[in-house]
């Protein structure tokens, strides 16, 4: 795990069932649930189930059967939703000026209506 991983944050408390999230999808390696503060008609927080800070800390130490199965899961919940049908869009927010606030690795799947343009 990174050294630098702090397993009090609130996506390691609700993969450890000690606070509740809605689940829309998981499979062995990820998990897909609501995002609490939706920013778009669908907004979906998908996260892998391992320890991973940012996508750069996810995309270097995971296994390649790990990273498989969270992008197969982020195109299951696009399916899943029919976002597909109308367009979406996914963001990662890392670090300082990402903005990042839970410092575990996530995917915003944000569609269901018009997003506007991507910077306002
Ligand atoms: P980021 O700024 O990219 O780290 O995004 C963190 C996201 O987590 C925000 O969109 C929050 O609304 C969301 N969030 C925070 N707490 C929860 C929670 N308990 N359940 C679901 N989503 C959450």
């Amino acid at each position: 795990m990174n050294k630098l991983y702090d397993q009090n944050n609130i996506f390691a408390k609700i993969l450890r069932s000690e606070i509740p999230c809605n689940k829309i999808l998981e499979n062995e390696n990820s998990i897909a649930f609501s995002d609490i503060n939706p920013q778009a008609k669908i907004h979906i927080l998908i996260i892998p189930k391992k320890p991973y800070l940012n996508f750069n800390d996810f995309t270097k130490n995971a296994s390649l059967i790990e990273v498989e199965s969270f992008w197969k899961l982020v195109n299951d919940v696009i399916e899943y939703t029919a976002v597909d049908e109308e367009g979406f869009r996914i963001i990662t927010n890392s670090g300082k000026n990402g903005n990042q606030d839970v410092p575990h690795f996530h995917v915003h799947l944000l569609g269901g209506n018009n997003l506007g343009r991507m910077i306002k």
